[in-house]
């Protein structure tokens, strides 16, 4: 995963269309929902970096792991990252699923398992 494939992963997750997501943030300059709605996508699709200020604007409708998004942005850069375990599919990781069962997979949770 990317940060962006990941931000798109949790924001499918919690079953956010890119546009009622983007209805949620506020962004500056102000931008229609159009606008808006393409910025998202834009940042998902890894064409611009998001900001501390959108992740955390994001954070407040989508539970994030910022340790595991972090990790994949510099993972970009630095093949010797460890990257946090998370599932590949929905990007939950351990740590957000508390008190839940093991994994069945490696790279799957228990959601996300067939
Ligand atoms: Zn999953």
């Amino acid at each position: 995963m990317t940060p962006g494939t990941y931000l798109a992963a949790r924001r499918t997750a919690h079953r956010f269309t890119a546009e009622q997501l983007a209805e949620q943030l506020e962004c500056l300059p102000h931008l229609g929902l159009t606008d808006r709605t393409g910025w998202l996508l834009a940042i998902e699709a890894d064409l611009m970096p998001a900001r501390e200020t959108t992740i955390v604007a994001i954070s407040e409708h989508i539970r994030l792991d910022i340790d595991l998004l972090q990790a994949l942005d510099k993972a970009r850069s630095d093949d010797g990252v460890k990257v946090p375990v998370h599932c590949h599919r929905c990007g939950v990781t351990p740590r957000q699923l508390r008190g839940s069962t093991a994994w069945p997979s490696a790279t799957l949770c228990p959601s996300c398992s067939p």
